[in-house]
């Protein structure tokens, strides 16, 4: 199958090329060079642009980093210059990228007025389930444009959850990085303290990992330097997932608990410890990198 696919950043990068491994034909492009250039090194076909990319695609999948990136490549500047101008009528569009639910509606009415089908897919399992393949898709859409999405979201992933109709699928994705902000701040706390106290940080991660506080972060990415020998903590917070990636995920939840009068205290915390911890020069480092705000220096 011939697949466009477009933004080829912590993510993109390895999903792309785990749709090449599994055979299909990949137009790639990013707007940064550095990524254009991992990329061809991996073995992926890059195109000249976005609109070349496109070329004969029947599928078209996107990962940007947030709404405002989707909303500008599919309907362009004035909503008029967009790519969806350039794709053809019938193919499928994938967009992986976690923005509001309102944007993926937004896009998703524009490509149907233009005969092309749109689902939101965003995803969860970080940039160690990209290269794996091992990813959690979270699917807004018909159950028809789910079943064409299948095949190729299979090579990608190892879950796919059907959670509604379009944005659906981004309304999961905030709840969840919603809980994981929360989680990791949690995590860190409880790890900075033990080793406060003198506990060897992999004795006190295996101790929580066992019992009633064991979480995702116990599991494969602990805060701490030196627990999981791949987790970012463990690589200066380098690559993962930025700061400020969870800073708008955390404001996408919030706008969305404001707009349904939900009470979420803890996710509002969240959204203001990590905007604190990105304005302390750590917004580009793994969010993982929260730990610093709560421990001891020196
Ligand atoms: P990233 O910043 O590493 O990559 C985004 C890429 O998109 C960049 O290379 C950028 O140059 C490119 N880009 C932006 N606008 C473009 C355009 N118009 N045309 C072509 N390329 C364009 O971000 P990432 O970590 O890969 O995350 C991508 C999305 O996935 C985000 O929405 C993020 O919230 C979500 N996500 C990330 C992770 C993670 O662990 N990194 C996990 C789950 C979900």
């Amino acid at each position: 199958m011939q697949i466009a696919f477009i933004g080829l950043g912590h993510m993109g990068g390895p999903m792309a090329v785990n749709l090449h491994k599994a055979g299909h034909h990949i137009r790639a492009f990013d707007l940064s060079q550095d990524a254009c250039d991992k990329a061809r090194t991996e073995g992926l076909t890059l195109a000249t642009s976005a609109e070349d990319a496109v070329q004969g695609a029947e599928v078209v999948v996107s990962m940007l980093p947030a709404s405002q990136h989707v909303e500008a490549l599919f309907l362009g500047k004035g909503g008029q210059d967009g790519l969806l101008q350039h794709i053809a009528k019938g193919t499928l569009v994938i967009d992986s990228s976690t923005i509001a639910a309102a944007t993926s509606q937004k896009v998703a009415k524009a490509a149907e007025a233009a005969g092309i089908a749109f689902i939101d897919a965003p995803v969860s399992g970080g940039t160690g389930g990209a290269i794996a393949g091992t990813l959690t898709f979270m699917v807004g859409g018909t159950d028809a444009d789910l079943e064409r999405a299948r095949p190729v979201l299979e090579k990608m992933g190892a879950n796919i959850f059907h959670a509604g109709s379009v944005g659906a699928g981004q309304t999961a994705k905030i709840c969840n990085n919603m809980l994981l902000g929360i989680l990791m701040i949690g995590t860190s706390e409880a790890m900075a303290l033990g080793v406060a106290n003198g506990l060897d940080p992999k004795v006190l991660a295996e101790i929580m990992r066992r019992s009633s506080g064991g979480n995702w972060a116990l599991e494969k990415y602990n805060p701490y330097p030196g627990v999981h020998e791949n987790a970012p903590a463990s690589k200066g917070y380098a690559g993962g997932f930025g700061t400020d990636l969870m800073l708008k995920d955390l404001g996408l939840a919030q706008e969305n608990a404001m707009a349904m009068k939900a009470s979420t205290p803890l996710g509002g915390l969240a959204r203001a410890l990590y905007a604190a911890h990105s304005l302390g020069g750590h917004s580009g480092e793994d969010f993982s990198s929260v730990i610093k705000m709560v421990q001891k220096k020196g």
